[in-house]
């Protein structure tokens, strides 16, 4: 059951949008990789270059220097940078000062061995680039770029219809496409994975009927509230009034509208505060920076709201209302809310109430 569920989530087709969501959120997942990428591809062009300039008896020249302060002014630039479609521009640059630099250090080695360090610099770049979180369009220009710039027939005595220079062919054609292929698969891979969870989550954590957050969503948030004890901390637990009756008259359908309603009045009039429909005809509000008097007119607004809605089937709510001091628990300001509302209820409906010492024990 659960494969036929996952294909046919698999089979949607990602909107743009979210797409847009992915490279975002895939970049600032792995933006420090991203970091640690480029700084380790600095130390291995600086060591070659070491290698070369030394062994090869040229020196470190004013162009290494060049390069190298390059390379690290990209590197603090992407430290700096928090949006994808930049970080595919930066990619770019990087990628073509880092390659020219590689052509620089190759054309130190000996005429015979360029060709096959050449290859090798591009195997490097292009499997690296595969696995950052570039767009399409960014990954197949740095691979032409890559080509380009360390072209192993520019500045080189191969041929390409010689025996070496048609292996190097051969093999850069292979590679090329092996590392597009594995790219543009685990691309797709990643989005597919990305667009389950966010189905998942939603699912797992908005209510199907009203669609605002469930409790399991609420006791997440609340409980992150609960721990930041920031003053004026409130929780109001509400129930429908009768509504069993609505049931009872006017069929099922007719109440599950009438619950879509109340959650629309709860979600419109508390903008800023965590709400929930707990389970039922249940629903809670998590207030925070209100004192008593704001908290309680923020609950006789919602009675008055729902009381005042001229649609069809009408219903009143009640509504528990509990300070949460700081050090109580979500269930201990829960069972107080609880107590709260039992009193609304049996002081007539159709109102708030809140919670004090006295009623302790209801
Ligand atoms: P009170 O004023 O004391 O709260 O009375 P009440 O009738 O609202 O309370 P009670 O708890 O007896 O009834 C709640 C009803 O809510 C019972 C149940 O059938 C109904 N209910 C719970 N979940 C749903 C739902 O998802 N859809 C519909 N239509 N009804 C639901
Ligand atoms: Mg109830
Ligand atoms: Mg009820």
């Amino acid at each position: 059951m659960y494969k036929t569920l996952e294909a046919h989530v698999r089979q949607q087709v990602a909107p743009a949008a979210l797409r847009a969501e992915f490279r975002q959120h895939e970049f600032e997942a792995m933006r420090r990789f991203c970091l640690l990428i480029f700084c380790i591809g600095i130390a291995i062009w600086l060591v070659f270059d070491l290698i070369v300039s030394y062994l090869g008896n040229q020196g470190f020249t004013w162009r290494s220097g060049v390069f190298f302060a390059g390379l690290c002014c990209l590197t603090v630039v992407l430290g700096f940078t928090r949006r994808s479609h930049h970080f595919d521009v930066l990619n770019l640059l990087f990628i073509a000062t880092i390659t020219l630099a590689m052509r620089l250090v190759i054309d130190g080695v000996p005429i015979v061995l360029r060709p096959v360090w050449l290859v090798l610099g591009v195997s490097t770049v292009l499997y690296t680039v595969s696995v950052l979180p570039v767009r399409r369009w960014s990954f197949f220009c740095a691979m032409g770029i890559s080509w380009v710039l360390l072209n192993p027939f520019y500045h080189t005595r191969l041929a390409a219809l010689e025996l070496e220079g048609a292996m190097l062919l051969a093999y850069a054609v292979f590679l090329s496409g092996l590392v597009s292929y594995s790219y543009l698969r685990i691309r797709q891979a990643k989005l597919h994975n990305f667009y389950l969870t966010k189905v998942l989550l939603e699912q797992a954590y908005i209510d199907a009927l009203t669609e605002i957050p469930n409790r399991r969503s609420f006791m997440v948030k609340a409980e992150r509230q609960l721990r930041l004890a920031t003053p004026g901390q409130y929780l109001a637990m509400i129930d429908i009034d009768n509504f069993k009756q609505v049931n009872d008259r006017y069929g099922h359908d007719i109440g599950d509208e009438v619950l879509r309603r109340v959650a629309a009045h709860i979600k419109a009039a508390m903008s800023g505060f965590e709400i929930a429909r707990l389970g039922g005809e249940e629903f809670a509000i998590f207030f925070q920076g209100l004192d008593e008097s704001g908290a309680e007119q923020q609950v006789a607004a919602l009675c008055r709201r729902v009381r005042e809605d001229t649609g069809e089937h009408r219903v009143t709510i009640s509504i528990g209302l509990a300070r949460v001091d700081c050090g109580d628990t979500l269930s201990m300001a829960l069972v107080r809310a609880d107590q709260a509302l039992y009193e609304a209820k049996h002081s007539g409906k159709d109102r708030a109430v809140l919670w004090t010492s006295r009623l302790l024990g209801h």
